[in-house]
């Protein structure tokens, strides 16, 4: 999508005269790339409609960088159909805040709530897991994987067939717990049906949830914007979280999720573990998408930078050392901390680092440099 985008700014902006005619190509240009992203038809309607309004070619002087008009006008307004101009209910620390997720069954819910509670868990807060999920076989002892890895206390029930009664008895024991984070993981249904709204709901009435997170899987399509409604009017959706974001996915669909929910995008989903999970920020999201900052790397690049800033935490003799095995646990910890990386960071850095020995004496060459010049 972005690169559509992107190519279609280019060619504007490579025009000789920007006139009318060159616009109205580029507008045709991006329209077509955000319906074939699945982005609802009205919405990219009203995009082309707004562009038009703002940029005004004739009115221009002579001066103007018209093509960088453009693009603003374009960015912005690829923002504003991110930006439901609210934002959501923010949990407080110390605080008790019940989230509540839903959404289709395999849109990634129990998986999204362990990495949402691990996220603030590593920040320090007192999260706990609620399986309030008692249609799909094998619900419970999966969010209790889930849970038991990331070290998160959980509640649920092997026995007990109604979701409300385990959703209050939940609550109210993390209550008493004075867990700050609460967190409900509710059943779905492969469609949009109404025993599953109507389930919701009570679940909801039961358990007063401060947040409900819609979760949505980004390759929905077309379908996105009708799914992400049907949730909205059913139950009081707060905020938004996409996943699978990883994938080979249109994503524009989800994109249309924020307009049918009129709420904001919170957490994106990157990946299967637990650590690929990422705030979601619109207007980074938007640079990212159309390659207007350096933020569009390639995941291998990210990662090499990653490795780059691991490598700067480590003294010289440690770069030099032939076996970066041989460092302890302690210091791996120390290196871990010094730069802001995962101790499984650094690990796989040295895992790649054995992989590509001569790539990296050459890395290390630059850094030493590096720390001599400056
Ligand atoms: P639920 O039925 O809504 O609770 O969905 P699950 O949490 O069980 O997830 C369904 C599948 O999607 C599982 O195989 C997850 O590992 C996978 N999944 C969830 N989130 C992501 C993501 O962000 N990226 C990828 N690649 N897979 C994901
Ligand atoms: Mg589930």
């Amino acid at each position: 999508l972005g690169g559509s985008i992107t190519r279609a700014l280019q060619q504007m902006s490579n025009a000789t005269v920007i006139d009318e005619e060159v616009l109205n190509d580029c507008l045709i240009e991006i329209s077509r790339a955000l319906l074939q992203s699945d982005v609802q038809f009205n919405l990219v309607q009203d995009m082309q409609t707004n562009i038009n309004n703002i940029v005004n070619l004739e009115d221009l002087a002579a001066g103007h960088d018209k093509s960088k008009i453009i693009e603003e006008a374009v960015f912005n307004e690829l923002c504003k159909m991110l930006d439901p101009g609210k934002s959501s209910f923010v949990p407080e620390k110390g605080k008790t805040s019940v989230v509540m997720f839903v959404g289709l069954q395999g849109s990634g819910k129990t998986t999204t709530c362990t990495k949402y509670a691990h996220y603030y868990q590593k920040k320090g807060w007192k999260p706990a897991l609620v399986c309030a999920d008692t249609f799909r076989a094998g619900a419970f002892d999966q969010l209790m994987q889930n849970a038991t890895n990331a070290e998160i206390p959980f509640y649920g029930s092997y026995m007990e067939s109604d979701p409300v009664k385990i959703a209050v008895e939940g609550v109210e024991r993390f209550t008493e717990e004075n867990r700050d984070l609460i967190i409900v993981d509710t059943s779905g249904r492969h469609k949009q049906e109404a025993a599953l709204f109507e389930e919701m709901r009570q679940v909801f009435e039961a358990t007063k949830p401060d947040l409900v997170i819609f979760v949505i899987d980004s390759s929905i399509g077309q379908a996105a914007f009708d799914q992400a409604q049907a949730f909205k009017q059913s139950v009081a959706v707060g905020a938004v979280t996409i996943t699978k974001m990883d994938g080979h996915v249109k994503g524009g669909g989800s994109l249309s999720a924020v307009a049918a929910t009129k709420s904001p995008v919170i957490f994106i989903g990157t990946g299967e573990h637990m650590d690929e999970f990422e705030v979601f920020e619109v207007k980074p999201f938007v640079s990212r998408l159309l390659g207007f900052s350096s933020e569009l790397m390639p995941k291998g690049l990210e990662k090499v930078k990653r490795y780059m800033t691991i490598m700067d935490s480590m003294t010289n003799e440690e770069l030099d050392s032939s076996n970066p095995e041989l460092m302890n646990e302690s210091r791996m910890m120390q290196i871990a901390r010094g730069s802001g990386c995962l101790v499984r960071e650094v690990l796989d850095m040295m895992e790649y680092y054995k992989r590509c020995a001569k790539l990296w004496s050459k890395v290390k060459g630059l850094l030493k440099y590096r720390r001599r010049v400056t």
